[in-house]
């Protein structure tokens, strides 16, 4: 008869499944840091439809997805889930969530249309589930763009923390026989989404004889983009915070590494008007380009860069890709607000690309490298079963170790599973000894993104206050053809930051504002800047608000176009001022 529960690491017969499985779990109730979110418990194992498949876990990959799940946000995946169910659409009704969507196993039981694996087979799984009934999907169409589409333990219940996971048939792939049981678990979510960045993209798909620049070489996924863009027969060049990392860089296949600390020209690009400062920020990345030639040894931009930090590297990224070239992307890990100058993009022909891990296909090429032993899954560090929430806790306090890390689960002791060479000899790279994170986590997404057809109405964070009830009466203005030395005789004289512009029908027209001026004496002598008129440096279009906006929608006016100040109308004439610092002082209840 079968047993009711199987203690952990008692393999249950193969093909018998035990009604009841150990698993780590979060509840709604329990939400928030991961050694109080996680906690152990007993549940149902869970019944597989015709197309899916029930795997014995061995081990477990951990990604950052479920501290997010732990913390319930940005989304309540659980919420999210049985709400779902309810309107009968594709959810799951558990009041909990079993995470992990990373795993090497056996499988213990097929659906009866699965053809593809049988019980017994050793596999590993990636994390891209969709129904098999989409009509895009039946029609040919990525899987990916399918509205089916969800990731495998994080969107999904039932993933890899627990001893039986639940997944399609079609998310098994071979496990490396030569990979031991925490090795074949680390590798798949990041090394597919490498692989769909890297090979994804039609004509920049990346090829023989091609330049790819890494950033994060020794990150999860950029460990894995130096080893694909090399068996492409590629030449990688890693970036990385240090020279520490590089010999691990150049043991996965890097041709040259270069310390992203010794540039500073990072972040949102300068202002095109901002002579000094774009020359400053051209200065900067021209730097960074050279250091490129040098480290390749030829004067060669790269065809293809591998992009993930975003909000802070873009602008480098566009700038030294090679004309026609891509930059491809999967995060903005250190924000969402790129910035592009256009011009290159546009005269140079180059190519910014989205990218979001990788369909079966993809998932599938990607693992024959691993099991051709081209893919070291670079794990960092595997834990025992019992540290699933502490493993988690190091990710949201980022003292984790760069790489992959992997649980057991299954497996009673580490190294257990393989059960054949190498079939090439590489070494086994290590990263330095004490690496940590020493980046900011990273920015959950904001999910759900919205879609036009939005079902949930969309609320706004807002206490009601109007732009009337904080502004300045009364406007200072100057004439377009007022010269710059009045204006700033203005400012000065009135102690005020900015002087609106009227022409003669008494219609503002422009701002002359503290930086125009500054930018307007860029390159001039101060004699020549004073002769310059309002008109020549003000910034065009008067952004205005009306006094009864909501002063929500007017900082939002004002960060958008990043300005400090909006001139106010009513019924369209200018009666006053709305400041940032009039804002900063209802923050703090001045
Ligand atoms: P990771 O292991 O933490 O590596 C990220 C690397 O980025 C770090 O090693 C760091 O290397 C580098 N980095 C950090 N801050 C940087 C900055 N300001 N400028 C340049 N480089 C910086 O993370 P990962 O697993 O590689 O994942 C990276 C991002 O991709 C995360 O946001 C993750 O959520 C996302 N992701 C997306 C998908 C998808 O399908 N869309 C899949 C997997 C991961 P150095 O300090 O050495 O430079």
């Amino acid at each position: 008869m079968t047993k009711e529960l199987y203690n952990l690491g008692e393999m249950p017969p193969l093909g018998v499944i035990p009604p009841k499985m150990h698993a780590w779990l979060i509840r709604p109730e329990r939400f928030g840091k991961p050694m109080e979110a996680f906690q152990k418990e007993v549940v149902n194992t869970p019944a597989i439809a015709d197309d899916e498949v029930l795997v014995y876990v061995m081990a477990a990959g951990i990604n950052y997805n479920n501290v997010w799940a732990g913390l319930g946000i940005p989304i309540d995946v659980i919420g999210a889930r049985n709400k779902a169910f309810a309107r009968g659409e594709q959810g799951e009704p558990e009041p909990f969530h079993i995470g992990g969507s990373d795993a090497s196993g056996i499988v213990y039981k097929v659906g009866k249309d699965v053809t593809n694996v049988k019980v017994g087979d050793e596999v590993v799984m990636h994390c891209g589930r969709y129904s098999r009934d989409c009509e895009w999907v039946k029609n040919g169409g990525d899987p990916m763009y399918s509205p089916t589409y969800r990731i495998w333990g994080y969107e999904t219940n039932w993933g890899s923390f627990a001893q039986f996971t639940k997944v399609q048939a079609q998310q098994c792939m071979p496990k490396p026989k030569h990979m031991n049981w925490e090795e074949a678990a680390a590798y798949t979510l990041v090394a597919a989404t490498a692989w769909r960045m890297l090979h994804g993209w039609g004509v920049n798909a990346v090829k023989k004889g091609d330049v790819a620049l890494i950033w994060g070489g020794a990150g999860g996924l950029g460990s894995m983009a130096i080893q694909i863009a090399k068996a492409a027969g590629a030449t990688p060049i890693a970036i990385v915070s240090g020279e520490d990392k590089f010999d691990y860089c150049m043991k996965l296949g890097a041709k040259g590494c270069i310390n992203r600390n010794e540039f500073d020209h990072w972040g949102m690009l300068p202002h095109w008007k901002d002579n000094a400062g774009y020359a400053k920020w051209l200065k900067g990345v021209r730097a960074f380009g050279a250091k490129i030639w040098e480290v390749l040894g030829e004067k060669r931009a790269p065809n293809i860069i591998f992009e993930h930090p975003g909000e802070t590297t873009i602008p480098t990224s566009i700038f030294v890709c090679d004309t026609g070239g891509m930059v491809v992307v999967c995060a903005g890990t250190t924000g969402y607000n790129a910035t592009v100058d256009l011009r290159y993009l546009w005269m140079r022909q180059k190519r910014l690309q989205g990218s979001h891990f990788a369909n079966t296909e993809q998932s599938n090429q990607m693992n024959q490298l691993a099991v051709r032993g081209l893919l070291d899954p670079c794990l960092s560090r595997a834990f025992p079963y019992t540290d699933i929430p502490h493993v988690h806790q190091l990710m949201y306090e980022n003292k984790h170790p760069h790489g992959n890390m992997a649980v057991l689960v299954g497996a009673t002791e580490f190294g257990q599973g393989a059960s054949s060479k190498a079939p090439v000899a590489v070494e086994h790279p290590t990263l330095p000894k004490g690496d940590v994170h020493t980046t900011p986590r990273p920015y959950p997404l904001t999910a759900p993104l919205p879609t036009i057809a939005e079902g949930e109405a969309i609320t706004l964070a807002d206490d009601g206050t109007k732009v009337r009830d904080l502004m300045h009466r009364g406007i200072i203005s100057c004439t377009p053809t007022d010269t710059v030395g009045t204006v700033a005789k203005i400012m000065v004289n009135k102690e005020i930051h900015a002087v609106v512009v009227m022409d003669e029908r008494g219609k503002a027209i422009g701002v002359v504002s503290q930086t125009d001026m500054v930018l307007a004496r860029q390159g001039r002598t101060p004699d020549e800047a004073r002769s310059m008129r309002a008109q020549d440096v003000m910034t065009p279009g008067c952004a205005t608000c009306d006094a009864d906006m909501l002063l929500s929608e007017a900082v939002s006016l004002m960060t958008g176009r990043r300005m400090h100040r909006l001139v106010v109308t009513e019924k369209e004439q200018p009666v006053g001022v709305i400041s940032m610092t009039d804002v900063v002082r209802k923050i703090i209840g001045e």
